[in-house]
């Protein structure tokens, strides 16, 4: 017999990985989809339910990132390993969203905020209270289950059917935002020595955070010795100037805060895989230790920086030209967002959202997310996101995206409103 055959494997997987009971939501949306459309062959579906961009990568920066493939083919322009980034985006980067605040060892280039967030958690490690907006985006929850930091206790409390959402994870800090409370937490719940995600404009329930709320949440932070991961990654669908686009407006934020930030849902850089993050000199561990430096040893050591042809797709998204064709997106995204919350309107569908963000999240008191997705399916051929998804308050939600085709956002509008 071929030693092969008697071969044993016997490295444990990660029990952390075990400890993500719940099946990520979108594979079961996909799941019930499908099931949906075998049943219903002549159904068209309409998605309305995930945050991926559908438009294309407008022509001054996609050019940029032809010309920046172009330059890896020539021996004169030939770049190779840029660890933290090119000095270039950097500096762009610091002028047009910092005001010049930052020095270019403080802004850090990566290949999108999600994988930031991830290696976040590892530069927090095991030992970190988490605290959370609920409903939030789900990498800073199970991320940290993935880190050893959430879920050790008893594992998940209880996810609801579907095996998304649910009750929430043993050792997470839920902070409820919900309509009573104008989508802004009560803050007196954060564990002192927190690593407290928070994400303005929010995905998914569309709300933004005013600039006395954040006032309040960098003071919360100051008071319990907590860190904020504040996540930008909407910055760009801020019309009203009233709202803070960065959490550095604040006083005191840079002692307390890093951000993390994107090109994706701004330059529809989804598929090319491009943010930052900032992580000022001033912010330190509880033993002294500079986060900043912590950071840069980390990301040497399990990052090799991103695409160089990305990057210089960056610089181009932050000239003039790449600013216009940002704004010119975003503004179709929102075109779509007015479309759908108009219909949800004439449905006395109470929602908020989708003003100065892409998602809208829409209200149904006494009724299951998953139910209520069921219904929109069968009733309307629209895929939305069940709001359980995003955590335990949102059992009563679904989540409505603006990213998608015009044709579609209009034929699926005038089903809600017509059938
Ligand atoms: N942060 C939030 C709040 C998001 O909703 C998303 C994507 O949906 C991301 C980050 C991911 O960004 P990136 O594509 O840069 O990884």
């Amino acid at each position: 017999m071929a030693a092969w055959n008697l071969l044993l494997i016997m490295v444990k997987r990660n029990p952390n990985i075990g400890r993500l009971k719940a099946g990520y939501l979108f594979p079961e949306i996909l799941r019930r989809r499908r099931e949906f459309a075998a049943l219903n062959p002549d159904a068209r579906i309409i998605n309305m339910g995930v945050g991926n961009t559908t438009e294309p990568v407008p022509p001054h920066i996609c050019g940029a990132l032809v010309e920046g493939a172009r330059r890896l083919g020539r021996p004169e322009t030939y770049s190779g390993y840029a660890d933290e980034g090119l000095a270039g985006l950097r500096e762009v980067i610091s002028r047009v969203y910092y005001n010049g605040a930052f020095g270019i060892d403080e802004i850090f280039i990566s290949d999108g905020a999600k994988c930031d967030i991830g290696r976040l958690q590892t530069l927090f490690g095991a030992e970190v209270r988490v605290a959370v907006q609920d409903p939030s985006y789900p990498v800073y929850v199970d991320g940290s289950v993935l880190s050893g930091a959430a879920g050790r206790e008893n594992g998940f409390a209880g996810c609801g059917e579907g095996g998304c959402g649910g009750e929430g994870y043993a050792g997470v800090t839920y902070l409820p935002c919900t309509p009573e409370n104008n989508y802004f937490p009560d803050l007196s719940g954060i564990g002192n020595g927190s690593v407290i995600y928070f994400c303005s404009p929010n995905n998914p329930t569309g709300a933004v955070t005013t600039k006395p709320q954040l006032a309040a949440l960098t003071a919360a932070a100051h008071r319990t010795g907590s860190i904020i991961v504040y996540d930008a990654a909407y910055s760009e669908y801020i019309r009203d100037a009233s709202l803070p686009k960065t959490i550095y407006e604040i006083d005191g934020a840079r002692k307390c805060a890093i951000e993390v930030n994107s090109f994706s849902k701004s330059a529809g850089f989804t598929g090319v895989r491009l943010g930052w993050s900032v992580v000022p000199k001033e912010l330190f561990f509880s033993g002294g230790e500079g986060v900043n430096a912590g950071w840069s040893r980390l990301t040497a050591t399990v990052f090799n920086g991103a695409s160089n042809i990305a990057q210089y797709g960056g610089i181009a998204a932050l000239d003039d030209e790449g600013r216009k064709e940002i704004r010119g997106l975003t503004d179709f995204y929102l075109g779509n967002a007015r479309l759908i919350r108009e219909a949800l309107k004439t449905l006395n569908i109470s929602c908020t959202g989708g003003d100065n963000s892409p998602y809208i999240w829409a209200r149904f008191p006494g009724r299951g997310s998953w139910d209520v997705f069921s219904e929109f399916l069968e009733k309307y051929h629209v895929v939305t996101t069940p709001g359980s998804g995003f955590g335990p308050a949102g059992e009563t939600f679904i989540r409505f995206s603006a990213f998608g085709s015009r044709v579609d956002v209009e034929e699926a509008c005038r089903r809600l409103t017509e059938r």
